[in-house]
């Protein structure tokens, strides 16, 4: 039988003032929208209250960098319809910001002064665009891109923007590389590292990445070094170690994010580079969890930052917040991303344990293995081959020995390795 915690009652005249919020969620991005969808699918019959900067019901952000930037009259990509969104019968706050968690008394200040009791609390935060420096924060030419209004003001750019740069080779770089070549629009990225998304991916990945954004005409500069702005703020003109300054029509900031981590430090929450969570996405508070990217992985020790972690911990944490018992999380890394015509899939993460790197390649696919010393695979990524990823998700669990000149094959058939 699942547990269903009650709602809250008031504690005292003290807590009297305070608008009882039952489960509280704070932030309406992939994981909000997950947990509370799952509290209300496992039968909690509570107050669920969501707690948003944004006016908008719960969106996938994935299309952001795509085709919202490329299609006329894009509506909000929403996780769920209209109709299941006010099936769920949520207390929204929005859009207005937590500014404070109290873990004695269980409540949070608002923004708005208003404050709001909660039974358990998650928190759910994301992050929020990096910027090389105010210069760049400060510049009407410089575009971020996290969010639905993010992404309508870089579209509006985009429309009259005939050369862009890009700041930073990850994956929000190369999502904005791929869709603005698509609207013909000329495309330089500017990163630092020798090579792109070096953190996520091997060198023959990033290799492979480089050639195709080279082939459909993006300028990469590698080892850009320092990048600079220029001062002029009615002129966008951008230099780096190996360029003088070049004038271009707008600039795309795409260097990673910072976690919106502050409310859980300050509510003395164990955080580490992430906030620190068990397997059921509980924090260092018994009744207070995190879910998504502000959450470090439970076993991989790292924020994660991808779409399926924020989905798939944060069902997995809405059931533990109901049901102790529930299993927990203990999904490997796994990441998308379309570009031009390829849908590539990354499952794992770099390891100095991947010693052996075998390349498999199709007319159609590419796939790259990374083992470890006994055969075992350690990350893939697949060009357009989702189901090799799927197979790898069983190698990984099962922990399965691989023979590298098997998969190097591309006439031995992969399923026979079920
Ligand atoms: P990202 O993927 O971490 O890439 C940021 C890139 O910018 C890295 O290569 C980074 O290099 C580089 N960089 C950092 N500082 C720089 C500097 N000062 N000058 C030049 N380059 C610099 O971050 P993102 O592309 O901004 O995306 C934000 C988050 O959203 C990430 O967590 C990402 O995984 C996630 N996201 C995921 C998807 C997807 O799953 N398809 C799509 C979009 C975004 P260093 O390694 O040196 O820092």
């Amino acid at each position: 039988m699942k547990r269903v915690v009650k709602s809250n009652r008031l504690r005292g005249n003290a807590m009297s003032s305070l608008i009882q919020g039952g489960i509280v969620i704070i932030g309406g991005g992939q994981a909000g929208g997950w947990a509370a969808k799952t509290l209300r699918e496992e039968n909690y019959q509570g107050t669920i209250s969501v707690i948003s900067d944004e006016n908008y019901d719960f969106y996938e952000r994935p299309p952001l960098s795509k085709a919202i930037l490329t299609q006329d009259n894009a509506t909000l990509s929403r996780i769920f319809s209209e109709d299941d969104t006010h099936s769920l019968q949520l207390n929204w706050f929005r859009p207005v910001r937590a500014r404070k968690i109290d873990t004695t008394n269980k409540s949070i200040t608002l923004s708005d002064g208003r404050t709001l009791a909660f039974e358990k609390l998650l928190i759910a935060t994301g992050g929020r665009p990096r910027y090389l420096s105010d210069a760049w924060r400060q510049h009407p030419r410089v575009f971020s891109l996290r969010s639905w209004d993010d992404a309508q003001s870089l579209r509006s750019g985009l429309l009259s923007a005939k050369k862009i740069a890009i700041i930073g080779g990850g994956w929000i770089g190369l999502e904005v590389a791929a869709s603005a070549r698509k609207m013909g629009i000329e495309v330089t990225v500017f990163e630092r590292q020798s090579r792109l998304c070096e953190r996520s991916v091997p060198q023959n990945v990033s290799e492979a990445l480089a050639l195709r954004h080279q082939n459909a005409g993006v300028e990469l500069i590698t080892d850009a070094g320092d990048i600079q702005i220029g001062e002029d703020p009615l002129s966008l003109q951008i230099a780096c170690q190996q360029r003088t300054m070049q004038r271009f029509d707008l600039a795309v900031m795409g260097i990673g994010v910072e976690l919106n981590l502050e409310l859980a430090k300050e509510a003395g929450l164990e955080v580490t580079h992430g906030i620190v969570i068990n397997e059921h996405g509980q924090t260092s508070h018994p009744d207070i969890y995190a879910a998504g990217d502000v959450a470090c992985h439970p076993t991989l020790s790292l924020c994660l930052q991808s779409w399926a972690y924020a989905q798939n911990q944060a069902i997995t944490t809405a059931k533990a917040m109901l049901n102790p018992q529930s299993p927990g999380f203990n999904e490997p890394a796994w990441l998308w991303s379309d570009q031009y015509q390829d849908n590539i899939q990354i499952l794992g993460i770099p390891s100095p344990q991947a010693i052996q790197h075998i390349q498999r390649r199709t007319t159609d696919s590419e796939v790259h293995f990374a083992l470890n010393e006994a055969n075992q695979l350690v990350q893939m990524v697949a060009f357009n081959d989702a189901r090799a990823i799927k197979l790898g998700k069983r190698w990984l669990q099962n922990q399965r020995k691989l023979i590298p000149s098997e998969l190097a094959d591309p006439t031995f058939s992969l399923m026979s390795l079920k």
